[in-house]
Order: structure tokens, then C-alpha cells, then sequence
């Protein structure tokens, strides 16, 4: 049996002794750094994270080892899958090469086990290599425009290719030194072995041991890089992935104002800690970026570098506060009296920037590690710039103060909330008291002042009539939802209007509520059930599309056009509700159905959400117009949405940019088609 490299003398100690005292340094160094990392978590703000264990080890498997979002782009799955797999399987291998190390002949897996761990890092190391190779040739060839080439992740790269072939080396040499070590369980360091099989004795030794040390000194110095580096998601993506939001993607949590000292957030302390581990997490692929509508129309507003600048800020702030935390006030540490941190709003991140983004959740659903790149960081701190500087763009105030006094964000008159239904036959629930009703139909400030929409208003009150569906209204008595409210950092004047309706709902024992403005639907499904608010919430393309499965709504009038449909992404990507508006849509004789390039999942904001329907659109070209250029690319007629804030950025950029196509609402189709 050859020497192992631990043997020898090594700076005048037994290599032995040499070995352990770095592994020592290595660990001790690592949990230094680490330790701080954490500690900065710590001081963050709270986030329950810790419920539903079980689903959270589900999900976990399902997405950190099988890499599901990652196969999105089978290439890059492929070469994670390889990578990670490796690094999973090399752990064992590391346990192994400490064992090694401090015990010289002690095997740690023997027979049998030991054989089939033998064969699957034999596999692993090659797949890592191929795998190390793909994203080298994605990085220097491919080049796709969501990656940015930075050193640091060539770096990367050469630290894990190094790790490999150092170790695959190290282990033939060893063989083709004493054959009667060659295992049919490792073909590869076989296939070295036998490369190396001519080379004499003593460079034999010299090779195994140069290459055994150059496996041991990276892999401890690439666990304490790790930590400094931009990927430290390496060992952060997965905790970040157990940690993952399992409530309803559209809610957003509900701040007790009444605790509160602060509002919002303008530092990193304000920050949660998973916000902070979002940060950690990131891998810089830039998927959030590719699908960003800010992005796309040259806003400042890149989630991918606002993530990075959360981190950054991070990183910066952690002497700080560390020194905080350990009582040694804002110094020390790094952090001295002159010590100069950046702000996070102006100095890491603009004001143009938190206030660009339409919190479409387009980012969320694309990444692959399951961060948060904007929507619930950005609310954040628009809610310290509107409840602690009362800074933000200066025509919102006209919707915060039509929402305050009048209940509607346009300002118009709260009496005449109900004036679009004077002519048809319907009932307010006060109105209706002792009566049996199926459902309350909640019409919304769009629903109920704007004039596109309130045509849609009154198509779904003859469809609910013509299938004999008992409805009332709140007429008066319903106010703004306050979802724009919410978004636009406005948390005082959104939970007063939550509590106001919640009251209203529960005062008349509503059970059933069906609306068809998404917005409505997303924040009294989703975020009512913080006050108290508990309802069936259906969107009106559910009903319909309901109504009309069940033979009580009949399609029978041709609408002869061709027809693609635009998803909202408050009833899509926030609630899933991609099938109900297309099965009334197929369901029109002569209408035909053209899915759009980008579409369910995939659509692209109409640039209304997060309140950007109450500001103007001053930076960078116009999200509506990119979205119906699209539209109108696929060539149809007209383009079915089911949102009034769709209908109303659709139909202004159809003016805009010239264009053909006409935007319907789907339930004015399906007025159109009922018999
Ligand atoms: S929520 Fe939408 S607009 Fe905001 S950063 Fe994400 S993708 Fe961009
Ligand atoms: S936030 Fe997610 S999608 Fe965006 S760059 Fe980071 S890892 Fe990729």
C-alpha cells in the first residue's frame, strides 16, 4: 500500500499533525464566517417560517434535489442536476478525506456500501466535470442575455472542475502505484490509472500526493469563500428553498400598525430575515430579469440586481450590525463612528425604482430558488416612504384621497357608487335582508365608475339572471378594496378600508362573494382572512364558465372572430385561474381561441398592478403598448381580458399604437353569445 500524503513531514510536523490543524483552521474560519451571516439573520425582522414541516421537506426534495424550475431550461437543469448531484454525493467524500487524513488506512464506508458509494462519486466527479463543461460553454458561447459574466463565477467554476480532477487524479495515481488497489466499482480512476500506468514510482507518489493536497486546500477554501463570494447560494439556496412562501402567492402580510414604531422599511434591520436570505440565495441567473415588464420597457428596475443590491446592502451592513447586536453600539467590529454605510433607499437602491414595479409576480414564479426578487421588499418600502416621509409620486395623493373620503380611487361621488345599476333589476343586500341569496356580487371602484367596465358590470348581472342565480349588491355600502392602497405603501388607508368591508360582509352574513375585477378577488380571498374576512370567492369567469358547464347559461349566438386572451396576472399567476375565462371563450360558437406567445404562467403585465394604474408612466417606454404590440402580433381580430385595469391600459395603448386589435371583456363576449 503506497504512503498517503499525511505521512510525511510538512513544514517540520507529522503530516498527520499538519493535516488536522488545518482542517481545524478551515472549520474554525468557516464557522466564523457563517456564524456571522447568521447572526445578521437573527437580527432581522420576524417571519414565521417554521410551520407545515412536512410539506416544507416535500417541496424541499421536490425543488432543491430534483431541481424542478430549474428544468425549465432543460440545458442549464441538466448541468445543475450533474453539479449538485456531485456536490451532494462529495460530501461523503470530504467525511472520507478527514478520515483519511487524521486516521491513515481507516476506511469509513467498508463492503459493500463502501463499493456502491465508490461507484456513485466515480459517476458524480465525471457528470460534475460534464456538467462544469456545459456551463462553460453557456457562459463563453451560448452567452443567453440573462447572464451577466462576472469573474467571480468563472472563479467558481475553476474551484469545482479543480476539486474533481484533483481528486480523480489523486485516487488514479494511487492505483496505477499499487494496482491491487483497482476496483471494478470506479472505472473512471481506472481509465486514469491506466493513463498514468508508465510513469515511474516516486512521480507516481509525487502526482497522488500534489493532487490529494490540491483536492483538500480547495475544498477548504472553497467552503470559507463561499460565504464573501456572490454564490454563496451554493449553501444557501436550499435552506432558502425549505424556507419558501406557502401562503397564497397574492397575499401579503399584515403589519400590526398598532406595535409598530416604524413603518416599513429603510434599512437593512427593517428588512426580515428571509428577505435577507433571498439575498443570500440568489445565483445571478437572471431569469426575474428576463420576464421583468420594468425591464423590458428600460425601467430602472432590474430584479436580479435588486436582489444583489439587498445583499450587497447586506454585506455591507453586518459590522454594524453585529456590533448592535452585541451590545457594542454602532462601531466596532469594522463598523467604527466612521464607519459610512449607504442608505437603502437612495443609496442602494433609487426611489424610481421601488416605485417602477407593477408587483406582477412574474420575478417570484420564475425563480428558481424560490426568492422573492421585488414585490414584498419593494411594499416595504414604499410603506416607509408613504407613512414615515410621506414621499411618493405626487398623483397618487389623488387616488389615496379619493379612496379616504370618497371610497373610490377616482374621487367620484360615494353615493353614486351604485348609479351603473339604476336601470337593471338589482338588489342591495340591505334590500334583500330575509331574503335567500346565493351570492354577493361585489362590483368594485372599476365595476362601478368606469365606463368600459361598468358594461361589464351589467353583462354579468343579466348572465347571473339568465341562469337564475339569486344576487345582491352592496350598492353604497361597498367601498374601495384597498389593493391599490396596499401596493402603493398606503398600509393606514388599506386596513381601514379592509376593516370597513369586512364589517359591512360580515354585518350581513355573506358567504359567497363572486367579483370581476382580479384585484378585488386576489385581496378578499387572500388577505380579508386577516380581518376577519372568511368568504368563497369566485371570479366572474369562474361562475360563468360554471353556469354554463351545468346547462344553466347556453352559447348559443355566434360571435365570428378570432380571438387570443390576455392574462391578469392578479387571477392568473397570483391565483391560478387560467382555464375558466378560456372554457367561455371555446365555448362561443364561431369564436376561435389563439393562445399568445407569452401566456398563463408566462403572460406579461398590462402595467397596471402595484398601483401603477394611479401613476404616470414618466421612465423608459410603456409597458401597455409592449404588451398589445404582442397582442397584435398574433394576428387576431381581439383580445379577451378579465380585468378592468387590463381593459383600460389595453385599450389606451390600442389607441396609442394604431392597432387593430379590439380588447372584450370575456363576460361581454358570453353576454353577447347567450341566447
Ligand atoms: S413584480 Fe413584476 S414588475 Fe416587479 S420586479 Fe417582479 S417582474 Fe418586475
Ligand atoms: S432572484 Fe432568482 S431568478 Fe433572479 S437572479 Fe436571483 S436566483 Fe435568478
Amino acid at each position: 500500500m503506497p504512503k498517503l500524503p499525511t505521512e510525511r513531514l510538512i513544514l517540520g510536523l507529522p503530516g498527520t499533525v499538519f493535516f488536522g490543524l488545518l482542517v481545524l483552521f478551515a472549520i474554525v474560519a468557516f464557522v466564523y464566517s457563517a456564524s456571522r451571516r447568521i447572526r445578521v439573520l437573527l437580527a432581522g425582522a420576524p417571519d414565521p417560517r417554521f410551520d407545515r414541516v412536512g410539506l416544507r421537506i416535500r417541496k424541499t426534495l421536490e425543488y432543491a434535489f430534483a431541481q424542478k424550475r430549474m428544468f425549465r431550461d432543460f440545458y442549464a437543469g441538466v448541468f445543475h442536476i450533474f453539479i449538485f448531484g456531485g456536490f451532494v454525493v462529495l460530501t461523503v467524500r470530504t467525511l472520507e478525506l478527514v478520515v483519511e487524513g487524521l486516521w491513515p488506512g481507516l476506511v469509513l464506508l467498508p463492503g459493500t456500501l463502501g463499493n456502491l458509494y465508490t461507484l456513485a462519486k466515480d459517476v458524480f466527479e465525471v457528470l460534475v466535470l460534464v456538467g462544469v463543461a456545459m456551463a462553460v460553454y453557456r457562459r463563453a458561447f451560448a452567452r443567453p442575455a440573462r447572464l451577466d459574466l462576472t469573474a467571480d463565477a468563472w472563479f467558481i467554476l475553476f474551484l469545482i472542475a479543480l476539486l474533481i480532477a484533483a481528486d480523480l487524479v489523486a485516487e488514479g495515481a494511487r492505483v496505477a502505484l499499487a494496482p491491487q488497489l483497482a476496483s471494478r466499482w470506479s472505472p473512471a480512476v481506472a481509465v486514469i490509472a491506466r493513463w498514468l500506468s508508465g510513469v515511474s514510482p516516486p512521480k507516481l507518489q509525487a502526482i497522488s500526493d500534489a493532487a490529494w493536497w490540491t483536492h483538500l486546500v480547495d475544498i477548504l477554501f472553497f467552503g470559507n469563500y463561499l460565504p464573501y463570494s456572490k454564490h454563496f447560494h451554493i449553501l444557501t439556496a436550499v435552506p432558502n428553498i425549505f424556507f419558501m412562501n406557502l401562503d397564497p402567492p397574492g397575499r401579503l402580510a399584515t403589519p400590526d400598525l398598532e406595535k409598530s414604531e416604524r413603518f416599513g422599511a429603510s434599512r437593512v434591520e427593517d428588512l426580515t430575515w428571509k428577505s435577507m436570505l433571498d439575498g443570500y440565495a440568489c445565483t445571478e441567473c437572471g431569469r426575474c430579469r428576463v420576464v421583468c415588464p420594468t425591464v423590458l420597457t428600460d425601467k430602472p428596475l432590474d430584479p436580479r440586481l435588486h436582489i444583489a443590491a439587498i445583499r450587497d446592502a447586506v454585506y455591507e451592513a453586518t459590522p454594524e450590525i453585529l456590533a448592535a447586536a452585541s451590545g457594542r453600539g454602532n462601531g466596532g467590529d469594522g463598523g467604527g463612528p466612521g464607519h459610512a454605510r449607504r442608505d437603502l433607499i437612495g443609496g442602494w437602491i433609487s426611489e424610481d425604482t421601488i416605485w417602477a414595479c407593477t408587483t406582477c409576480g412574474f420575478c417570484t414564479s420564475a425563480c428558481p430558488v424560490f426568492i422573492v426578487p421585488a414585490v414584498d421588499k419593494i411594499v416595504e418600502m414604499r410603506r416607509y416612504l408613504v407613512l414615515d416621509r410621506a414621499e411618493f409620486p405626487k398623483e397618487m395623493q389623488t387616488a389615496f384621497r379619493g379612496m379616504e373620503t370618497n371610497g373610490n380611487p377616482w374621487g367620484i361621488a360615494a353615493a353614486s357608487r351604485a348609479d351603473w345599476a339604476k336601470e337593471l333589476p338589482v338588489v342591495t343586500m340591505a334590500e334583500a335582508r330575509g331574503r335567500d341569496i346565493d351570492v354577493l356580487f361585489w362590483v368594485g371602484c372599476a365595476g362601478s365608475y368606469e365606463d368600459r367596465a361598468k358594461k361589464v358590470s351589467r353583462a354579468l348581472v343579466e348572465l347571473l339572471q339568465a341562469a337564475g342565480v339569486s344576487f345582491a349588491i352592496l350598492g353604497v355600502e361597498e367601498t374601495c378594496n384597498g389593493d391599490s392602497a396596499r401596493r402603493m405603501g398606503n398600509e393606514y388607508l388599506f386596513q381601514m378600508l379592509a376593516q370597513q368591508n369586512v364589517e359591512t360582509l360580515n354585518g350581513y352574513g355573506v358567504k359567497k362573494i363572486v367579483t370581476n375585477c382580479p384585484h378585488c378577488f386576489n385581496v378578499i380571498r387572500n388577505e380579508y382572512p386577516d380581518f376577519g374576512g372568511k368568504y368563497e370567492v369566485m371570479h366572474g369567469t369562474e361562475l360563468v364558465s360554471k353556469l354554463i358547464a351545468e346547462g344553466r347559461l347556453k352559447m348559443t349566438g355566434r360571435v365570428e372572430e378570432s380571438i387570443s386572451f390576455h392574462d391578469p396576472c392578479y387571477l392568473g399567476r397570483y391565483n391560478g385561474v387560467y382555464d375558466a375565462p378560456r372554457r367561455i371563450l371555446e365555448s362561443i360558437p364561431g369564436l376561435r381561441l389563439q393562445e399568445l406567445p407569452r401566456s398563463r404562467e408566462r403572460g406579461l403585465c398590462c402595467g397596471a398592478g402595484g398601483g401603477r394604474m394611479w401613476m404616470e408612466e414618466k421612465l423608459g417606454t410603456r409597458i401597455n403598448q409592449t404588451r398589445m404590440r404582442e397582442i397584435a402580433g398574433a394576428g387576431t381580430g381581439a383580445v379577451g381580458v378579465s380585468c378592468p385595469f387590463c381593459m383600460v391600459m389595453l385599450g389606451n395603448a390600442k389607441e396609442e399604437i394604431g392597432v387593430a386589435t379590439q380588447p372584450f371583456d370575456v363576460l361581454e363576449l358570453a353576454r353577447r353569445a347567450m341566447a
